[in-house]
């Protein structure tokens, strides 16, 4: 008997494939690599000891209840913890304002099912979260980058560009962004609001990293503008302040964008776990996540100097880079004529990693473009990836 064929997969998921540089990275598992390439949250200050003590405790009280299946929206203590460390920091939210999600980046998948239509415009800045970039693609959205530079999205040219393409909505990551770490100042997240408010677009405003501040002072959400209030969706996370592993995220949305995510959220997986939002919960109530934060931010920016310190004698003389006030990412731009994407095989030769720039592109890529994170490795171990970088670019 002939076998028949099976049919193809979805154009979608063979357009957004493995990349290049994705193999290369896969080579820095070995554990005499020192990656700045990662963008992991440290694992030794995960706070093991009060999770393990969270999950005991509602699996020892309520175990009917946290094994259950359980509602779309999420935990009825969690949205309320959330609403209220949102509420502390300027914007007033209520638990019924929020839905919990697998991570934040549920969170833009249920908005693109939620939101987008194939061939929509979604505007991104450029350079993007990566992963972000891939979900509006699966979607089939028409992604249109708009130009940053060192204070990120540039009010003006977003201005033509939404004239001109009509956009539905905007995704920003305007606090300590990701590749870049850049934060968007106040003046230019009202002139984003306004431009929202002027030609009717969202807003997706994702703040995985908002908390991880070492330095200056909080500038307030562009949620908490009121012209685009709204029309904004907030995104946050216990990726980074937390763990990753629990896969816990959340979205803040006005009532008629939110009842739509609810429905795509029952169609991608019900709810998220019940024991995981549970145990967070949990952890809210009887911990103190403001302390723990604390204790993270204190090594990470210890941790981000010792970059800075040593950025310069590692990389090409004439390079430059930026100082971020918190999150996990430097950017770093090589001297003209060199290629972060050609010298990154040298560089894992070395046992030295980073992530080149130019995949975040939306638009044309800067080749010499890289992001390094710094939360991964200690001050010691920093100090010493810097060395195998310079080594590497000595020799370049
Ligand atoms: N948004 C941004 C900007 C990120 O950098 C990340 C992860 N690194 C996410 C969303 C997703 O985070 P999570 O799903 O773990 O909450």
């Amino acid at each position: 008997m002939t076998r028949a064929e099976l049919p193809a997969t979805a154009a979608r998921a063979t357009t957004v494939g493995s990349s290049p540089v994705r193999d290369i990275l896969a080579l820095t598992a070995r554990p005499e690599v020192i990656s700045f390439a990662g963008g992991l949250p440290a694992p030794e200050l995960f706070d093991s000891e009060g999770i393990r003590a969270a999950y005991a405790g509602v699996l020892a009280d309520a175990p009917d209840r946290v094994l259950q299946y359980s509602t779309t929206e999420g935990d009825p203590d969690l949205r309320a913890a959330v609403a209220e460390r949102m509420t502390v920091r300027g914007l007033p939210t209520g638990a019924d304002d929020l839905i919990v999600t697998t991570g934040s980046q549920q969170a833009l998948t249920l908005l693109a099912i939620a939101l987008l239509e194939p061939g929509d415009v979604v505007l991104v800045e450029d350079p993007c979260y990566l992963a972000a970039l891939q979900c509006f693609g699966f979607a089939g959205a028409r992604v249109v980058p708009v130009p940053t530079d060192e204070q990120g999205l540039d009010p003006e040219a977003l201005e033509e560009i939404v004239v001109r393409e009509r956009p539905k909505l905007l995704y920003l990551v305007p606090t300590f962004q990701n590749p870049t770490g850049r934060t968007l100042p106040l003046a230019r997240r009202r002139a984003v609001a306004q431009a929202a408010e002027r030609h009717g677009f969202w807003i997706v405003e994702d703040d995985p990293y908002g908390e991880l501040r070492y330095d200056g002072e909080p500038v307030p959400w562009i949620a908490s503008i009121p012209a685009a209030a709204d029309r904004t969706v907030l995104l946050g996370s216990f990726s980074k302040i937390m763990a990753p592993g629990l896969r816990l995220g959340y979205l803040r949305a006005p009532a008629a964008l939110r009842r739509a995510c609810v429905i795509s959220k029952q169609s991608a997986d019900l709810h998220t776990s019940t024991v995981d939002q549970a145990a967070a919960a949990r952890y809210l109530r009887d911990r103190d996540l403001d302390a723990h934060v604390a204790v993270i931010r204190g090594a990470y920016r210890e941790r981000r100097d010792a970059l800075l310190g040593g950025l310069g004698d590692a990389l090409p003389a004439a390079s430059r880079w930026n100082r971020p006030e918190g999150g996990m990412f430097v950017w770093a731009r090589l001297p003209e004529g060199q290629d972060a994407t050609e010298l990154l095989h040298l560089a894992v030769g070395n046992d030295v990693a980073y992530v080149p720039g130019a995949p975040f592109f939306a638009g044309k890529p800067d080749p010499g473009a890289l992001r390094l994170s710094f939360t991964t490795h200690s001050p010691t171990e920093i100090q010493e990836g810097l060395r195998r970088l310079a080594g590497v670019f000595a020799r370049a």
